[in-house]
């Protein structure tokens, strides 16, 4: 049998080097790491150029500043909540975020550590934390390299995908059956479909708004016809949420847009408005949201009293902050918040893009498949 103790020191220099070569292809961290550094640790499909590429095509769009509106307080916090360039990696701001939410790279030991003997839990967002921001949403696709990664990391963990979009869309970029989906900011839960991952209560499934169903398919067809007149407006049926897309709105009119929205809302007092990233969302008043999913999920595989379990969830949007919410109060997990920009949040760690996202997940995998396997197997 292996000696548990070389493995995992081995292990230990392995993830150094591991996280030498993200941190030599992330732009916050300086000085450069030596270049012979830059091993071939993970397969080369593991650490793509081509996940790179996609992340920098889809880097936030610039809109035009100014055009104050009636509607200020809306268009205050679509501004808060969408920003649209990064902040200089030297700012004292950024500084100061970052040693407060330090980056998951540089603590990936940590984590790793913590997740000893635990039972560890994956939760992904989507957009932005899996795929890049790009400005059609039917185009944000996750990089093949992402998906594999992805993959690798479910053979070890069970690991959800919980997304703003519907469940089907989410699955079809996506596209793997042996992950949990909860979309519609986890009003739509459904466990694996692949048959060889079903144990149990896997095979969940749970609508907690499926009532409100021929009304959001009513006001759909209404905010269609309200928002045809604003360029650049999107307008995206997600079945439990409808999201009014904005990131190719010109500013000075999405106060316009704002009061459109609302003036469809009115006559639907069981709907709520919240905001994402360039995203209006038009949701069911239930006490529903990411954080109460996480909690649906956990108490399905047999958590919900667990000290055992360690949650990670990785998100990049404000609807991300439930669940980082919950794992807080839980005092289990942590949460990674994905940002180039600081933002108020109860994520305890960040990372800067989705590419960073795909290493965390990449080292887990490589600490994973060189431990001993029976660590391997406590989840
Ligand atoms: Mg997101």
């Amino acid at each position: 049998m292996t000696n548990p103790n070389a493995v995992v020191s081995d292990t230990q220099s392995a993830i150094t080097m591991a996280i030498n070569v993200a941190v030599n292809n992330s732009a916050i961290f300086s000085p450069p790491v030596p270049s012979h550094y830059n091993i071939t640790l993970f397969p080369r499909t593991k650490f793509p150029k081509s996940i790179e590429t996609a992340a920098c095509a889809g880097s936030g769009s610039t809109v035009a500043h100014g055009g104050a509106g009636k509607n200020i307080a809306w268009v205050d916090v679509m501004r808060a909540s969408s920003p649209t360039r990064s902040m200089s990696e030297n700012s004292e701001e950024k500084k100061t975020w970052i040693m407060k939410h330090p980056s998951a790279l540089r603590v990936f030991e940590e984590i790793m550590s913590a997740a000893k003997m635990k039972k560890v839990v994956i939760f992904l967002d989507y957009d932005g934390t899996l795929s890049p921001i790009v400005e059609n949403p039917d185009q944000a696709y996750m990089a093949p390299e992402m998906r594999i990664a992805v993959k690798n990391v479910a053979k070890y963990f069970p690991t959800a995908i919980v997304s703003g979009r519907c469940r089907a869309k989410v699955y079809n970029f996506v596209r793997l059956s042996e992950l949990y989906y909860a979309g519609s900011h986890g009003m739509d839960i459904k466990g694996p479909s692949s048959r060889k991952h079903q144990k149990g209560n896997q095979n969940v499934l749970c609508q907690p708004a499926k009532e409100f169903l021929p009304m959001m398919n009513e006001v759909y067809e209404l905010l269609l016809e309200k928002t045809k007149g604003i360029i650049g407006a999107n307008v995206e049926n997600n079945k439990f949420c409808l999201s009014v897309h904005f990131r190719c709105v010109a500013e000075e009119g999405w106060s316009n847009l704002a009061d459109r929205v609302k003036s469809v809302l009115k006559d639907y007092p069981k709907l709520r408005m919240t905001q994402g990233r360039k995203v209006l969302e038009i949701r069911p008043t239930i006490k529903w949201d990411k954080g109460k999913a996480i909690e649906f999920l956990l108490e399905s595989l047999g958590f919900a009293n667990s000290k055992d379990v360690l949650p990670i969830y990785i998100g990049d949007d404000r609807t991300d902050e439930d669940a980082f919410k919950v794992l807080r109060e839980r005092g289990q997990g942590f949460g990674i918040l994905v940002s180039k920009t600081p933002k108020e949040t109860d994520a305890i760690y960040s990372l800067q893009e989705p590419l960073e996202a795909s290493y965390v997940l990449s080292a887990t995998i490589s600490y994973m498949e060189t431990i001993d396997s029976s660590y391997a197997i406590a989840n």
